[in-house]
Parts: structure tokens; sequence; C-alpha cells
């Protein structure tokens, strides 16, 4: 189950999800809904699902009503994972109730717009790192970027770190693979295979 929070703190060139956060282009009152945390909740133990994926938008602008989510989820059996582009550092009180963090740092193709300031928050980094529930992914769209990668691997020394091809089409991220998987064994990396474009597949432009 995914539940998909609304807002992000970013503005990412060729964000697949804009209709979380970019009012200019699409309505907020058509595309978020407003939920108390009891009905989020309730909802969701409506499904029996056992994984629950907290995504966005950037989950963590909500958190202090992520904790009383989280903490109703995990004490109800679920495990709960939360994906988050890294900029806000988790609190001790949300690292104790969510089974993982799945941290994708926006790189420096991300959007012109982004200085590495608003990208690279490295308390935040350093928090996730030592709370010892995180994992780091991120989406790659050409060999340049695996260098950018590895500098931020040794800066804040990030692991495990997972890689994958950017894009939504399914041509797109096979025809991907081959190379960034070759890339990745060698620098010790982990290799998604963006499993939820394959099955659900994309405009082959994005
Ligand atoms: S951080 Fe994620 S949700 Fe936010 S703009 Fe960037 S890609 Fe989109």
């Amino acid at each position: 189950m995914i539940i998909r929070l609304s807002r992000c703190n970013l503005a990412c060139v060729g964000c697949d999800v804009p209709h979380t956060w970019d009012w200019s282009r699409f309505d907020p009152r058509l595309h978020s809904r407003r939920f108390s945390v009891d009905e989020l909740a309730s909802w969701a133990l409506g499904s029996s699902a056992q994984l629950v994926v907290i995504t966005g938008g950037e989950p963590l602008l909500q958190q202090p009503q992520l904790v009383p989510l989280v903490r109703c989820l995990a004490n109800a059996g679920r495990w709960v994972e939360i994906e988050t582009n890294g900029t806000c550092a988790p609190e001790p009180a949300l690292t104790v109730v969510t089974d993982l963090f799945v941290v994708s740092p926006r790189l420096a193709n991300a959007g012109a717009r982004l200085v590495p300031a608003q990208r690279i928050n490295p308390a935040a980094l350093e928090a996730f790192v030592a709370c010892g529930q995180a994992v780091f992914a991120f989406a790659v769209r050409d060999h340049s970027e695996l260098d950018e990668i590895a500098e931020l691997e040794q800066q804040f020394a990030l692991a495990p770190i997972w890689v994958m091809p950017a894009g939504t089409a399914a041509t797109t991220v096979l025809a991907e693979l081959s190379w960034l998987a070759e890339a990745a064994v060698l620098r010790g990396w982990h290799v998604s295979t963006r499993l939820q474009s394959l099955l659900r597949g994309g405009p082959a432009s994005q």
C-alpha cells in the first residue's frame, strides 16, 4: 500500500509526481485531500497489505503528523517505509516507529532552480546514516552522475546505495539497465530494476 503525501520543498525538473506540489499546473483542490491521522490510519489498516510505503512529495514536511500515523501502523504489525528526498532530518520519535527510510538525495541535474544548499542537507543525511535504518537510492540519467553519487557516498558515508535508471518508460529503463548494472556492481552498489516502471510503463518521453 502506498500513502502519497502532498507538498514538496523541492521543485525538481522531471519530477514524476508534480501533481503533489506544482500548483502552477495542478489544482491542489483536485489533486489532494485533507485527512486526519486517525482517518488515514483507519483507511490503511482496512487493507490486508503488510507493507505500507509513505511517499510524496516530501513526507517529512509533515513529520509531527507522521509520528502518530506510523506508530499506529507499526502497532498493528505493518512494516512501514518512508521515501524522502533527504532534506529533512528525521526526529527520534519517527525513527523508533519507522522500519526503513528510502532516502533519495537529488543530484545536480535535478534542476537549475535547485542550488546545492536546497538539495543536500548535510545534517539530515548524517541523521539518516546515524539512525541505521536508511538506504540511499538514486535515479541515474547518465554516467557523469555516478561520480557525483560516489562523492556523496564518501562525504556522508552513505550505505547501502541503490541505483536505478531514471525515467518511467519500460523501454527506457530496460535500455539503461545494462550499462548501469555493470558500473554499479564495480562500485559495490545495488541495482534496482525499477519494477514499478516495468509493470506500469509510462510515456516513452519520460
Ligand atoms: S523531491 Fe521528489 S517529489 Fe519533490 S520535486 Fe523532487 S522529484 Fe518531485
